[in-house]
Formats: C-alpha cells, structure tokens, sequence
C-alpha cells in the first residue's frame, strides 16, 4: 500500500492542501471518545488527516482589529476547500473500491444524554476529532492551548480528515512538540478558558499529551460565539460587540446554565437553516457570512514566538468590539456606550453611527443576533429615542 499511500497524499496536497498525513485506526485507539474513527465509519482503517494554513495578513489584521472581514472570508474558503479536497480523496478511494468517509469540518458532536439539541449541550465533543487525527498522522502535537501546533504554521492551521477502510501506510509522529509553552494563548482568550499553570494529560497515539487545565467547554462557546467578548482585564476583547451583564459563573453548572439560556434566546438557533443544522451546505452558500470573533488562542498560536508576542501585543492594544449599523463589527470608539437587548446580551454601539435611522440596514447575509438586534436598535430610534449608557 506504499505507492497508494504515497498517491492518496499527494492529490490532498495537489488540491491544495499545505500538509498531508495518514493513521492506522490502531494508532488512535488509546484516545479519547473523539478519536474513534468507527463512530463514523464502521470497519474504519485508516484516516488520511490533511491540514490548509490561513493568511497571516489577514490573521494579523484581524488580531490587530483592523480588519474583520477579510480572515472570516479567507476561514470560509478554506473550510470550502478542506470539503472539496475531502470530496477527491473520496471519490479516489471509492474508484479503487474502497469506502471512505468525508468527515464534516465543524458543528457535528457527539449526541449528549438529555440535550435534545445543539442548543442544549453542554460538552460538545466532536464526532470525530481532526485533531487527534492530525497528531496521529504525525501533522503535529498538541499544544497547551490544546489545538493542534504544525512545526511548519504553528497552530494557524485548519484541519480535514477522511476516514477509510483501505488499509494505509501510516507516517511517523512528530517527535518534537512545537509548542513551546509561551502561554500566549491563555493570555489571549477573553473568557479565561485556558488556564495559564494548571495542566492535565491527553493520550493520543502512544503520546501524552500536557496541555492546560480548561474551564468547561461551555465557557469557550460562550466566548467563541461571542455572547461575551470583553476580556476580563476589561481594556480589551476579541470582535464580539456583546456584552453580560455580570462575570462569567466560576463552577460548571452554572456556566451550562448560562450558555444553554444564551443558545435558546440565539436567534441564530431559531434559523432553520442554521449552520449547525448542515455545515458543509451553509459553508458553500455564497450569502452565508462566516461570522467568526475569537479563535485568539489558536491565531496568536504562529510558528514563531516573536509572531506570537507581537500578536499578544496587538491583541492586548487592539481595544474593543462595536456593533454598526450595516451589521458589520468594527473598533469601539471612546465614547462608545452598552445597550440592553431582549437577547440576555448588552451590545456596544458607536451612537455617532447610529443617529441616520436609515443608516440601520438589516440585511440578509448578516449573523442572525446582529441582524434582530440591528431590528431592536432601529425600532428604538425610530420612537424617537436617544439610545441610554448602560454603565
Ligand atoms: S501560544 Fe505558546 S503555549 Fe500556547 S499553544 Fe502556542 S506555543 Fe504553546
Ligand atoms: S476560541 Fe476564544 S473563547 Fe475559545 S478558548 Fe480560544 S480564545 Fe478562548
């Protein structure tokens, strides 16, 4: 199986690909839950795990919050071409008469007892982990932030998998852990997910993995989503313009609580074609805006670890988040003000923008929050009111 081994690697870097890799199923057995390819693929044998780097400029320009859009763009059509290249290592497999499984990219998890939706979970363990797979394959390791760290683009990576039964040479691991324990990553992430001293193990194809001690994953989804993207220190936040009312709960139940609350009165979550509902269809339409705010810990995450404390510099200098009346985010201004939304959210305008009630323009293609929020603010306005400074 060499020469096919070999071949099967390079269509993955033919369609574009940065970096290709394959696994034995054996070589994930020790991992946890995520890491069995059989959920998914009964009878798996192999995982060929395949990974595209993203645009530092765009990233850096992002982290810097220059510039929103331009690296949401450039995630959409890369998580596009992670599902085309997916679709070719498939359809070669499938000629050859193998079966092979195309593993969606994001938003598909492991059903959760008691959650009767997405809004509901609480743990949001993949179906199957790109990740472990990416270790696995040799790709990389994990680094403390617990993403997958390439010596090549450092964590600054997207990652597909496809799931087979042929039977593939697998590569060797990656002996040496890039990361190199700066903790760039948990200074960089707004809700404290990553704890900076405090670790746990991860055992993944022989390795143990150190990585940090993390609040539960509700925290991040919280900070991720953007429900609340004001850091802790208060003088900046990723490109959330959201804002709760009160800290964040320390203990579990209480952060499941909260996030299950914010889900349900998300008026994403009412979308029936929400991205959770079909990732792969709502990545490939043209309107769907790829609304991302976070993911710092992994951005900052570049190969270098001068990138990375110049990326923490400007993140910790890049100030805040508002919300604009066409829907788009930019930078809080000084006298930028919190409004309360019926969401269980404050949101932070610019009032300046807001004056011109005909410059409120919701809109298609823009996140579901924004948009009904945008829908508030104009009704508001449009009584004639002055918008009132939560603080
Ligand atoms: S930011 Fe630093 S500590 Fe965190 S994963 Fe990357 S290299 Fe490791
Ligand atoms: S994605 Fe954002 S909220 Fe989640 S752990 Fe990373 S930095 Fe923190």
């Amino acid at each position: 199986m060499k020469v096919l081994s070999l071949q099967i690697k390079e269509i993955a870097l033919q369609g574009g690909a940065h970096l290709a890799g394959i696994t034995s199923v054996e070589r994930l057995a020790d991992s946890p839950p995520s890491g069995n390819a059989e959920t998914l693929m009964p009878g798996a044998r192999s995982v060929i795990s395949f990974a595209i780097a993203l645009d530092k400029n765009r990233t850096t320009s992002f982290l810097e919050k220059r510039d929103w859009k331009s690296h949401c763009i450039d995630r959409k059509a890369t998580v596009q071409r992670l599902y085309s290249i997916g679709d070719i290592l498939v359809q070669s497999l499938e000629s050859l008469g193998y079966r092979a499984v195309n593993v969606n990219i994001n938003n598909n998890y492991l059903p959760e007892k008691g959650a009767a939706d997405i809004t509901e979970m609480t743990e949001f363990h993949p179906e199957f982990s790109h990740r472990y797979a990416g270790v696995a394959a040799g790709l990389g390791r994990l680094g403390w932030s617990g993403n997958l760290m390439t010596p090549e683009y450092g964590a600054l990576v997207e990652l597909g998998s496809v799931i087979t039964d042929a039977v593939l040479d697998e590569d060797p691991l990656c002996e040496q852990n890039p990361c190199d324990g700066c903790k760039m990553c948990a200074t960089v992430c707004p809700v404290g997910m990553i704890h900076p001293g405090e670790s746990q193990t991860v055992r993944i194809a022989g390795i143990t993995e150190t990585i940090s001690r993390k609040q539960p994953n509700t925290c991040c989804w919280i900070g991720c989503t953007g429900y609340e993207g004001l850091s802790t220190r208060g003088d900046w936040s990723n490109w959330s313009p959201y804002r709760l009312a009160a800290p964040l709960p320390e203990n579990k139940p209480e952060l499941d609580a909260l996030c299950i609350s914010l889900q349900k009165s998300d008026p994403q979550m009412q979308d029936g074609d929400n991205a959770f509902e079909d990732y792969r269809k709502t990545v490939f339409d043209p309107e769907w805006l790829y609304y991302t705010v976070c993911g710092f810990c992994r951005s900052v995450c570049m190969k270098d670890r001068t990138e990375r404390l110049e990326n923490r510099k400007s993140i910790h200098h890049s100030g805040t988040a508002a919300l604009a009346p066409d829907g788009h985010h930019v930078k809080a201004g000084k006298n930028s003000i919190k409004v309360s939304t019926s969401f269980g959210l404050e949101v932070v305008i610019n009032p300046s923008d807001f004056t011109d009630i005909n410059r409120i323009l919701p809109s298609r293609g823009k996140n579901p929050l924004d948009r009904e929020v945008l829908r508030e603010l104009r009704e508001y306005r449009s009584a004639d009111k002055e918008f009132q400074e939560l603080t």
